[in-house]
């Protein structure tokens, strides 16, 4: 049994859900197909709930949302009893946005509830699309929304995680009923529900996480994430023409990857699928016949000594200085609690005898410095923030059990003239992460692509 995860952009024309139809169609096995909102959706859904609107403004919106998915519908849907039933299901998604917006409206406000609800209705309606073009096909889809089904999640809204156990319990017997009955489970992706019933989304881009969760909850053999690239390269194509497609990597470099900045799967898939030992396969919807990128459990190829280089373009480095920085017992955990309440990412921290520096996004550097401002007394002397700063991430199992490759790593950078910044390495077996100045950034990741690429 299978989960299959389709992207935003495998949706958002009509030759696009026809490939999706013939890969859900061609394959065998029990699957559930899990999707995401056509690409774009989401995106107009937040832009729309970020400033008050008035009600002929929600009208109209709604209206938008109408025809671009009743254009979809309408160019593959032929069967005229499913094009019935699909349009009268979206008319009543519809209608939830609308509420939800109206309320918004009226009220004046943005709860963290209803942005939640808001956003949710993009999943909702491509579900509606994609079990149509399913059942015009001949295939026995059943469109579900996740909260529906049972997908269960701790309730923290806009970055929530799923209850596995809970979720296990509702979505187990479920499916088994819809595979007797031979229908295939077509599913919202990016969101679930607390167990009281509020929706809860699992961050931008979660889809590939509800994914991971739903083959967790089912035990699946296999989970398969179908996007518009190939894979896992060895470095983003846009900076290095040359970079190569990686064939296979552990959970641990997929996980490194994701989290440091390579925007192929949402950094929390990894976690669920190695749980139970699922292989991942990572495809392209548009060139199905490439191998894509294999995550699995073992087995790995260990040959190269790095495998791929990731990056985040926009950080800074906060550094905070008090006498005794480094001893003082209690100060690390002062200001990380500091920041936690303000909802700072750490994403690496250093330590020395006068100075913490810590490594966040540098969105964040505004809200870091109120809130460090509200520290203990004698904690926090003085603050100095350095933006404009990029990381940089090596990865590969390689780096854990090879001679002399960070040597590499740091001579090719030195080669450039390049000034590295913050280094970390040992907290994880598979990857090494420095910062340089944003400026040096492209030439440093070419010098390394060049150094074991090449
Ligand atoms: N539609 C959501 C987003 O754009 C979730 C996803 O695409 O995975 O963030
Ligand atoms: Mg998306």
């Amino acid at each position: 049994m299978k989960v299959l995860k389709f992207g935003g952009s495998s949706l958002k024309s009509g030759e696009g859900i026809r490939r999706v139809c013939k890969i859900i169609a061609n394959d065998d096995e029990w699957k559930v197909v899990v999707v995401s909102a056509i690409s774009g959706v989401t995106e107009e859904l937040i832009a729309f709930v970020s400033q008050m609107r008035k009600e002929d403004e929600v009208e109209a919106f709604i209206k938008n949302m109408e025809e671009k998915h009743l254009a979809l519908l309408n160019d593959f849907v032929k069967n005229g009893a499913v094009h019935k039933a699909a349009c009268a299901k979206m008319k009543e998604k519809l209608l939830k946005l609308e509420r939800a917006l109206y309320g918004f409206s009226y009220l004046e406000e943005l709860t963290p509830r209803t942005k939640d609800i808001v956003q949710s209705l993009g999943e909702r309606l491509s579900v509606v699309l994609v079990a149509a073009a399913l059942q015009d096909i001949g295939v026995k889809a059943l469109g579900m929304d996740a909260d529906e089904l049972g997908i269960i999640t701790d309730g923290v809204y806009g970055q929530a995680s799923a209850d596995l156990e809970a979720t296990t319990k509702n979505i187990a017997p479920k499916i088994r009923a819809m595979f007797d009955r031979g229908e295939t489970p077509v599913v919202t992706g990016f969101f679930g529900r607390t167990p009281e019933g509020h929706v809860t989304v699992f961050g931008r881009n979660g889809s590939d996480y509800s994914a991971s969760v739903i083959a967790n909850c089912l035990n699946a053999d296999a989970l398969e994430i179908w996007k518009d690239v190939d894979g896992f390269m060895s470095v983003d194509p846009k900076i290095v023409k040359e970079a190569v497609p990686i064939d296979q990597l552990s959970y641990d470099e997929a996980a490194e990857l994701s989290y440091f900045g390579a925007q192929v799967l949402h950094p929390r898939t990894v976690e669920p699928a190695r749980m139970k030992n699922i292989t991942i396969l990572v495809k392209n919807t548009f060139k199905p016949e490439l191998k894509g990128t294999m995550i699995k459990p073992s087995g790995v190829q260990r040959a190269q000594t790095i495998k791929s280089i990731s990056f985040m373009k926009n950080m800074a480095i906060i550094k905070i200085f008090g006498a005794g920085a480094g001893y003082k017992t209690g100060v690390m955990s002062e200001i990380s609690q500091k920041l936690t309440d303000a909802d700072v990412n750490i994403y690496s921290a250093a330590t020395s005898q006068t100075c913490i520096a810590l490594l966040i996004s540098k969105n964040d550097t505004a809200r870091a410095e109120k809130a460090l401002a509200k520290s203990k007394k004698g904690v926090v002397e003085r603050i100095e923030i350095i933006d404009d700063i990029a990381l940089l991430c090596v990865v590969g199992e390689g780096l854990g059990y090879e001679k002399g490759i960070a040597a590499r790593v740091f001579t090719a950078v030195a080669n450039e003239g390049v000034n590295v910044m913050m280094i970390s390495a040992g907290a994880s077996f598979v990857a090494y992460h420095f910062t340089v100045d944003k400026k040096d950034l492209e030439r440093t990741i070419k010098a390394i692509h060049r150094e074991f690429f090449n």
